[in-house]
């Protein structure tokens, strides 16, 4: 299939390997505040990637993490006078409900951040000795210069809108310990309040990007097939991991395609937790079914950003009913049989396009409206439901299942 890869900026094609599962890691949640629908988009392009692989006749083997040490987190606890892992633990188990709820393939790996300390400690160690990162009071920094290509992802020009995207997004420019403001933690003293471990350089916590190269090369190898997140991971996430990752493991490229989906905005605005506009998957779902929750938000390109706007989702209902009756339609099995090759062949085409999902539901609609018609006019419409099932299966609907 032909997949968008950010780091080259283009469609490159995907050879699904045939002799060992492809490896995907998706970079997980912290455990706070979730899962609104921006992640339940980006965790949906995922599932349906894979359902289209196994489909192919891959195998897939997958990691997705969770950030449960870091700031945002230890922030939120402290502001509601909880426990950190009381508040990762009540999180994650709201997580793992909303993923189950909307038919997400569970993960065949979903390490903690908190538990993998000692996978992280020796690949900072290997970073120190091979000059790429350096030690300071009790924190370790990577030292960006070493690697020239850093931030190539972001596709921003000059080292000056490199820096200012990075503070933007949770860099301390202003650390007198660093010697380059872009150099990023990779072990830090913790805050009061805050949980430590022990390491060579005194008692702390990982910085948060090392903790991704940690999971993923230990559960996936030093060289993964995808490598995907939120749109917002372009910089400095994930080419930080890069830049951590190919020196240690020797072995470059770490991933092969870089996959990141768009965000979701609310009235005009970027969907975020510092502005509090969420729309929660748990209220959602009280409200409308878990097929009509993956249509909608399966509906939109799956790079762009999109706007969760609440009346549009009744028109996914409509959709997943009409695709219901479709599969439960009684034709004449004597009739005429309805060709559905048309719509079976325009569908697998689309997802094998970057993951055209929009244009692949267009034929689940079409091809259900066919089959409405035909069965109500004396067709025989049971090799077409068999096809319809099959394209409704690989977008992961209940009504299918
Ligand atoms: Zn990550």
């Amino acid at each position: 299939m032909w997949l968008f890869d950010t780091l080259r900026g283009q469609k490159a094609e995907l050879l699904i390997p045939r002799d060992r599962p492809l490896t995907l890691y998706v970079c997980g949640v912290t455990p706070y505040d979730t899962t609104h629908v921006g992640h339940a988009h980006t965790f949906l392009i995922f599932d349906v990637l894979i359902r289209y692989i196994r489909h192919c006749g891959g195998t897939v083997r997958y990691c997705q993490n969770t950030t449960d040490v870091d700031d945002p987190l230890f922030e939120r606890a402290a502001r509601d006078g909880i426990p950190w892992d009381e508040l990762a633990r009540r999180e994650t188990e709201q997580f793992v409900k909303d993923c189950q709820a909307l038919n997400l393939i569970p993960p065949d790996f979903f390490p903690k951040a908190s538990e993998e300390i000692a996978t992280m400690i020796p690949i900072i160690e290997r970073l120190v000795e091979l000059g790429h990162a350096y030690v300071r009071n009790g924190n370790v920094y990577f030292d960006v210069s070493t690697e020239p290509t850093y931030g190539a992802m972001a596709r921003v020009d000059g080292y000056e809108a490199l820096l200012a995207l990075a503070n933007e997004r949770g860099n301390n420019p202003n650390d007198p310990l660093k010697d380059d403001p872009l150099d990023f933690v990779l072990w830090q003293r913790s805050r009061p309040g805050e949980p430590t471990w022990p390491s060579p350089w005194g008692r702390g916590r990982p910085g948060w990007h090392i903790e991704c190269t940690a999971m993923a090369t230990r559960y996936l190898g030093p060289q993964i097939d995808i490598h995907g997140g939120g749109r917002d991971l372009i910089f400095p996430h994930h080419p930080s991991e890069i830049v951590q990752t190919e020196p240690y493991t020797g072995k470059r490229p770490f991933v092969h395609f870089w996959v990141h989906g768009g965000l979701a905005w609310l009235d005009g605005q970027k969907m975020s937790k510092s502005l509090g506009n969420l729309v929660f998957i748990k209220d959602a779902l009280q409200q409308h079914s878990a097929d009509a929750l993956r249509w909608y938000l399966l509906s939109f390109p799956y790079r762009d950003d999109f706007e969760y706007v609440r009346s549009d989702v009744p028109l996914a209902v409509q959709q997943v009913e009409r695709l219901t009756a479709a599969l439960a339609a009684q034709g004449d099995s004597k009739g005429e049989p309805l060709n559905a090759e048309p719509f079976y062949q325009t569908y697998f085409a689309a997802l094998d396009n970057d993951l055209d999902t929009p244009k692949a539901l267009a034929q689940i609609g079409a091809l259900s409206n066919a089959i409405l018609e035909a069965a109500s006019s004396g067709y025989n419409v049971v090799g077409a439901q068999s096809a319809l099932r099959e394209m409704a299966h690989v977008f992961g609907f209940w009504a299918a299942a």
